[in-house]
C-alpha cells in the first residue's frame, strides 16, 4: 500500500503548563476528519500529553521556558505520526531515561513512566536526544479506524 503524506501540521507554544491541553486540542482536531476510535483518540493524546509535559517539566528545568515543537502528519495507509521536539537540556542516556520508574524528578512526586506510557500507546516509538541541544519524541501509531474522507 502507498504510504504518501496526506496532510501535515505543525505548531509551536512556549514550554508552559497551561499549554499542554492546547496540545491535546490540537492533534484531537487534527485527527477527528479521519474517523478514529475513541481509544485511539485517548491513547494518542496520553501519549501526546506525556511527551508534552516532559518538554515542560524537564527540558527547560531552571531556565526560562523555551519552544515546543508539535509535528504531525498522516499518510494515505492511516499511519499517524507525531513528534515533539524541545531546545532544551537534552537526556544524558536516553536507554535509562526509557526505564520504567526512572525519574530524576521524584521530589516532585513524578514517577517516571511516562515514556513507558507513551511506548505502549504507540507502534513505533523513538526518542533522540542530545545533551544542550534538546530531545525529539516521535510516535507512529496505525489507524484501525482509518477512513481518509
Ligand atoms: P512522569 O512522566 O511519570 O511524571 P518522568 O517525567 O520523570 O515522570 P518519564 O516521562 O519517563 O518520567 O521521563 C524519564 C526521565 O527522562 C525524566 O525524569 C527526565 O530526567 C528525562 N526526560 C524526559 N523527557 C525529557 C526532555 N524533554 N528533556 C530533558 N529530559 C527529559
Ligand atoms: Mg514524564
Amino acid at each position: 500500500m502507498k504510504k504518501e503524506k496526506i496532510n501535515e501540521i505543525s505548531a509551536r507554544f512556549t514550554a508552559l503548563s497551561k499549554n499542554e491541553a492546547l496540545a491535546r486540542i490540537i492533534i484531537t482536531g487534527f485527527l477527528m476528519p479521519y474517523s478514529p476510535s475513541v481509544e485511539e483518540i485517548a491513547d494518542i493524546k496520553t501519549a501526546v500529553s506525556e511527551a508534552v509535559t516532559n518538554a515542560v517539566v524537564h527540558a527547560y528545568k531552571g531556565r526560562e521556558a523555551g519552544a515546543v515543537y508539535l509535528r504531525a502528519y498522516i499518510t494515505s495507509a492511516g499511519e499517524f505520526c507525531v513528534s515533539v521536539i524541545d531546545k532544551g537540556c537534552g537526556i544524558e542516556d536516553v536507554e535509562k531515561a526509557m526505564e520504567p520508574l526512572f525519574t530524576t524528578d521524584a521530589e516532585n512526586e513524578r514517577s517516571g513512566m511516562g515514556f513507558s506510557i507513551m511506548q505502549t500507546f504507540s507502534d513505533k516509538f523513538r526518542v533522540v536526544s542530545r545533551v544542550g541541544s534538546g530531545t525529539r519524541v516521535t510516535m507512529t501509531r496505525r489507524l484501525e479506524s482509518f477512513k481518509s474522507e
